[in-house]
């Protein structure tokens, strides 16, 4: 049979209420499986891993991510598949950094969760929770996993995870691709588009690099952005990378001040990667001057990656290369699992 790790870390999916407050807190997993009793039905293996205590996923950091690749190594060769249960507020960027982490990945590690938790009667974590299951456990005519990466299942939608971003606070479909095609869409069938899912070596055993470096800042440009905020987050120390979001296909303001700040850190081996704050779309450094300025200065087009994706590859290559930033800028600039269009 086959056999697939639950792997419970929190998020509304489980929460409940607390009596004083009112606000809704992490629960542990046997209330959220009191509150499923269809987990019974599904017809695999499914054994549960807990976080304990359970988290808000505001709370998931480089060390829960560290944990969470550990954890799955350890389980790899026993295992068919990974479903981890998740907050969505940072789902995205767990599911970004894992796809880095686990390198030469053949198995399903699909990250889910729920808008409204387990106990609530109008949940969508049931359907979340069964149907990732069942996508996990999912194979091709060979009997090979059919979607061997990592992803975000949520609300009909299996999104390639370095490639998902949370799109609402509120609503169901909570989660979508801008500049992916969905993996595969769940509705009365599942309709996978296998030619948009990665295709591993299947022969080569997995590597999981489980470090991050969180010595790296995301900052966002905006109209009126003053010298000294400028300065203060360059000169941050023991930084390593820094992902700034820029206007529309990669563009900045052509202060001088800020292109000799952002020279000076080019200079001093910080690599800084170009995202734009649009959705959709993406970075293209050589359309207009504002752009072109910032690439003969050095700084690395992010292409069309999600913020999720750049910040998370950031960290782990300089986990890797910690003392090599030419190495970290010659990897930034290839895709290591499918994160950005080529
Ligand atoms: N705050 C929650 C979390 O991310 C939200 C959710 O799960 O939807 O853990």
């Amino acid at each position: 049979m086959t056999r697939i790790l639950l792997i419970y870390t929190g998020g509304t999916i489980g929460m409940g209420r607390n009596e004083l407050t009112g606000a809704l807190e992490p629960l542990d997993f046997n209330h959220l499986l009191e509150a499923m009793p269809e987990m019974r039905h599904i017809r695999a293996q499914v054994e549960v891993y807990q976080f304990n205590p359970a988290i808000d996923s505001s709370d998931m950091d480089h060390t829960q991510w560290e944990r969470l690749a550990a954890i799955i190594r350890d389980n790899y060769d026993t295992h068919d598949g990974f479903v981890i249960l998740h907050g969505t507020d940072t789902m995205a960027y767990t599911a970004s950094a894992l796809s880095f982490m686990l390198q030469n990945l053949t198995k399903p590690v699909i990250l889910t969760g729920s808008q409204l938790p387990m106990g609530v009667l109008r949940t969508d974590g049931k359907e979340n929770v069964v149907t990732s299951i069942e996508l996990a456990m999912a194979c091709d005519s060979q009997g090979r996993p059919r979607v061997p990466e990592v992803c975000i299942y949520f609300s009909g939608r299996l999104l390639r995870g370095n490639r998902a971003t949370k799109i609402n606070a509120d609503g169901f479909v909570a989660f979508d691709s801008f500049n992916y095609p969905h993996l595969c869409d769940a509705g009365v069938d599942f309709r996978f588009r296998d030619h948009h899912i990665l295709k591993p070596q299947w022969d080569k055993p997995i590597k999981v690099h489980a470090e991050m470096n969180p010595h790296v800042i995301v900052f966002s440009l905006f109209p009126g952005i003053q010298p000294c905020v400028v300065r203060q987050i360059l000169s941050t120390p023991g930084l390593r990378g820094v992902v700034m979001r820029t206007y529309g296909s990669g563009n900045a303001p052509q202060y001088e001040w800020m292109t000799q700040m952002l020279a000076d850190a080019v200079a001093r081996d910080v690599v800084v990667v170009n995202i734009s704050q649009c959705l959709s779309g993406t970075v293209s450094m050589d359309r207009y001057d504002s752009g072109f300025n910032l690439k003969s200065l050095g700084i690395i087009s992010g292409v069309d990656s999600t913020v999720e994706a750049a910040v998370t590859k950031l960290m782990h290559l300089c986990a890797i290369y910690s003392d090599n930033p030419e190495a970290i800028r010659s990897h930034m600039q290839r895709p290591l699992a499918g994160e950005y269009s080529v």
